[in-house]
C-alpha cells in the first residue's frame, strides 16, 4: 500500500515533531502514484509492505496573509489529490480562527480527513472528550485521533488508521 498524506494545522500544534518521530528515511520514492512537484515531500514513512508519503501544502498554513489566487488553487488542488489529510490540533489551545481558516478549505474536497488531536499529554483526560464534541460539529472528519507526537502515544494506532484508508 502507499499513499500521500497532507499534514496541515497551525504553527506549533506539532506537525514537525510528529514527522520526526515516524519518519525514517527522507528521500524521495517513485510510486504508482502521480507526483506533484509542487509539493514539498516533507518524508516517507516505510514498512515491509507500505510507503507513506507527507507532503506539506503551501498556503494552507498560513492563514495571516491574504493568499493569490494561485497559491489558494494550489493549495486547494493538493487537499483533492491526497489520499488522507491529517488535521492536527493542539489539544491544549482552543478552537481559533486559523481552524476556522483550515477547516472552510476542507469544505471544498471530498478527500478523508482526520482529527488528529495532539499534546494530550498537556491536558486532563476530562478535557478531551468536549474537545471532540466541539470539533465533530464543525466537519465530518472520518476518524479522531488524540495523540501526543512528543511521548509517542498512540502514534501507532494512527498509522494504522492512516493505512486502513490507503
Ligand atoms: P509545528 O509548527 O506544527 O511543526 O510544531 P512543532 O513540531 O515545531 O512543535 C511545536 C512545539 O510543541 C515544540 O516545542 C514541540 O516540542 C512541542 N510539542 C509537539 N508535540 C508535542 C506533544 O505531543 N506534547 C507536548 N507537550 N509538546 C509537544
Ligand atoms: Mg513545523
Amino acid at each position: 500500500k502507499s499513499g500521500f498524506i497532507s499534514i496541515i494545522g497551525r504553527p506549533n500544534v506539532g506537525k514537525s515533531t510528529f514527522l520526526n518521530r515516524v519518519i525514517g528515511q527522507k528521500i524521495a520514492i517513485m510510486s504508482d502514484k502521480p507526483q506533484t512537484t509542487r509539493n514539498k515531500i516533507q518524508g516517507v514513512y516505510t514498512t515491509d509492505d507500505s510507503q507513506i508519503i507527507f507532503i506539506d501544502t503551501p498556503g494552507i498554513h498560513k492563514p495571516k496573509h491574504k493568499l493569490g489566487d494561485f497559491m489558494m488553487k494550489v493549495a486547494q488542488n493538493t487537499l483533492k489529490e491526497v489520499d488522507i489529510i491529517m488535521f492536527m490540533i493542539n489539544a491544549d489551545e482552543g478552537y481559533g480562527r486559523g481552524d476556522e481558516f483550515i477547516i472552510e478549505k476542507l469544505k471544498n474536497t471530498n478527500t478523508p480527513v482526520f482529527l488528529v488531536i495532539n499534546k494530550i499529554d498537556q491536558i486532563h483526560p476530562d478535557e478531551l472528550f468536549p474537545l471532540i464534541e466541539q470539533y465533530k460539529a464543525l466537519y465530518p472528519f472520518k476518524e479522531i485521533v488524540p495523540i501526543s507526537a512528543l511521548q509517542g502515544n498512540n502514534v501507532d494506532t494512527l498509522l494504522r488508521q492512516i493505512h486502513e484508508y490507503l
